[in-house]
């Protein structure tokens, strides 16, 4: 886990070979993520394209994805902020 970069907006990416569609994402960031029609979790509004604001929900549904699908990615550097490397 990385500190919280405020000012720069991040990037959702979801490994969609990982996610098992629980949808706890979706509980814990429901501003950020959404369980699409296929049943696995989708980036909503900002955070799949252009960034969008890091929340604490955002950093909590990354953290307790059981199977680590989630990642944050700086929408302006690219390089990934969570989890860390
Ligand atoms: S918490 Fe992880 S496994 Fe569950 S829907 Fe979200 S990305 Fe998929």
């Amino acid at each position: 886990m990385t500190g919280r970069a405020d000012t720069d907006p991040v990037l959702v990416r979801v490994d969609r070979d990982r996610c098992i569609g629980s949808g706890m994402c979706a509980l814990s960031a429901p501003d950020s993520l959404a369980l699409g029609a296929d049943g696995l979790a989708a980036p909503l509004a900002g955070y799949a394209d252009g960034g969008a604001e890091l929340t604490d929900g955002l950093s909590e549904a990354v953290d307790y994805c059981p199977v680590e699908a989630l990642s944050l990615h700086s929408a302006r550097g690219g390089y990934r902020i969570a989890p860390a490397e």
